[in-house]
């Protein structure tokens, strides 16, 4: 029998990071605390706060402490508005780099009554997380732009074939386990022949590994303008780093706003980091009114993955009972935020949540 311990981070971010991130943490203890899933709990520093106390936004030692750990939670970063000092640095290349976090898994998924464009959404976009416009890996040095004169600008974009083939492959894998079984790849290979080109290519590759898998392809702007029609003929959708950027945007709006666009960063190691798609909101943070769903969504989908990965069944169950509570708390508009129909604030989702947490049988 595996050893039922799961050791997680906990990194707070920025602004309503503060508030959503101890939400989410409250929420996996109490499912932890019903199933016997045994957690040691690690906080540590990063973002704003890391800058006053440690001199960086992104401190060394919470990387090295990182590396030993099953997952993390990572609230929002706020790097865009960090002072400009020695230290103050943007987190997240570092960390997907650093972690090899090479897919990030972006579900959207409808819950009635939200206000929502629709009520019956429920599909999974998977976006490359290191190659693209935004190359972190060793491929280009730097953000991968270059202005070679005043009027000029050149933007490098990465793709390479292991980078394409390992997240097809992530998300023929998710594509596998739901009932649809149906993968969409997502590219533009009309116009990048070689880019595109390569991507489609090891996206058909890998589509032979899983004949159990209907598999088809879209043009990234026809895609933008499918989302909005018929969302509900897609499942799994899997595309390069900017196109999933903006499809997991789009796909947000449909089923209630950024507040309902939770992720996951899983990469070739086996450090799982959960990570909402939204950015730290400085303009609603300190307020109580943030929307911890995402948030929360993200460390369920942590503890789930962490349960199958690490065959902890304590885990799998826990992420079960999250589900429910989550669930039970979005169909009461008192236990949610005012972002999707509801009257309460960030601690009332959460009391919601953890007091279905603790009726569910
Ligand atoms: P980033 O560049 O980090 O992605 P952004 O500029 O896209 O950041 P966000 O911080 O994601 O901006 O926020 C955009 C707006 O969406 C915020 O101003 C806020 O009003 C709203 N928002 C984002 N997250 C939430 C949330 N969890 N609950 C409620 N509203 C949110
Ligand atoms: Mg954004």
């Amino acid at each position: 029998m595996a050893d039922h311990h799961l050791t997680i981070g906990i990194l707070d971010g920025d602004d309503i990071g503060h508030e959503i991130v101890p939400a989410a943490v409250e929420v996996v203890r109490a499912a932890a605390a019903r199933t016997g899933l045994a957690i040691d709990w690690r906080p540590m520093p990063i973002g704003r706060r890391a800058l006053d106390t440690h001199g960086s936004t992104m401190p060394d030692g919470t990387l090295d402490a990182l590396s030993k750990l099953d997952g993390f939670i990572l609230g929002p970063i706020g790097h865009q508005a960090y002072p400009k000092v020695e230290g103050a640095i943007n987190p997240h290349p570092i960390l997907r780099k650093h972690f090899d976090l090479f897919a990030n898994v972006r579900p959207t998924r409808s819950f009635p009554g939200l206000g929502a464009i629709y009520d019956d959404v429920d599909l999974v976009i998977v976006r490359e997380n290191n190659e693209g416009f935004q190359p972190d890996r060793n491929v280009v040095a730097g953000s991968g732009e270059f202005r070679p004169s005043e009027d000029m600008t050149i933007s490098v974009r990465v793709i390479t074939r292991r980078g394409s083939a390992r997240v097809a492959r992530a998300a023929f894998e998710i594509a596998r386990q739901r009932p649809a079984r149906h993968l969409t790849f997502v590219h533009k290979n009309t116009v990048f022949k070689l880019g595109c080109g390569m991507f489609a290519e090891e996206c058909r590759r890998v589509a032979e590994e899983f004949p159990d898998v209907r598999c088809d392809e879209v043009i990234v702007d026809t895609m933008a303008m499918r989302l909005i029609r018929d969302p509900q003929s897609f499942d799994v959708i899997v595309t390069t780093n900017m196109f999933g950027d903006i499809l997991t945007d789009e796909a947000a709006g449909l089923v209630g706003g950024l507040g309902m666009a939770p992720g996951l960063c899983i990469g070739e190691g086996k450090i799982a980091m959960a990570q909402a798609t939204h950015g730290s909101a400085p303009d609603i943070a300190g307020r109580g009114i943030a929307n911890p769903y995402a948030m929360i969504e993200s460390a369920r989908m942590m503890v789930e993955w962490l349960g199958h990965d690490r065959g902890v069944p304590e885990a799998v169950e826990a992420a079960r009972l999250m589900g429910r509570g989550i669930e039970a708390a979005l169909a009461d508009p008192s236990t949610r935020t005012r972002d999707i129909r509801g009257t309460g604030g960030t601690a009332d989702m959460t009391r919601g949540i953890l007091g279905a947490i603790e009726a569910e049988v």
